[in-house]
């Protein structure tokens, strides 16, 4: 069974197979720029997106893309990272969130599905068995 979508970047229809909603002709377009880029990045380390960006004819925008997908890393114009913390504006250089944000992150999450739990769990659990629980497991961390 094939199933045909919009190609998000030509809107041209393809037979969508999994993964992003890409045509296989824009895939491959864009792999080719990711393997530019890249090859660039290896025979000029250090180069700033500008750099890239005039050298080899890459929008600004497109190449940040490549880096929030967490595929490259460059420096910025002026020796800084080229992305920041989409949660705290933290210079960083790949990925979409700085490291801290990533593990703060991971905790939310983690403390979100602890809640849903003690919530769930309440009627048939006594609550308060749960929570010095957590307490304890939170000292352990602290220390
Ligand atoms: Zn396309
Ligand atoms: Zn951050």
């Amino acid at each position: 069974m094939v199933e045909l979508k919009n190609c998000k970047k030509c809107g041209k229809l393809f037979s969508y197979i999994g993964g992003s909603f890409i045509c296989p002709a824009c895939k491959d377009e864009e792999e080719a720029l990711f393997q530019a880029i890249k090859k660039y990045l290896r025979e000029n380390p250090g180069a700033s997106v500008s750099q890239v960006s005039s050298e080899l004819g890459i929008g600004i925008e497109r190449i940040k893309k490549f880096l929030k997908d967490g595929r490259l890393e460059i420096i910025g114009d002026d020796g800084q990272p080229a992305l920041i913390c989409e949660r705290c504006g933290k210079p960083i250089k790949t990925g979409r969130f700085c490291e801290d944000c990533n593990r703060n992150i991971t905790i939310e999450l983690l403390r979100t599905t602890e809640k849903w739990d003690v919530n769930n769990t309440n009627k048939n659990r006594d609550r308060g068995v749960g929570m010095r629980y957590l307490t304890d497991d939170f000292k352990k961390k602290e220390k």
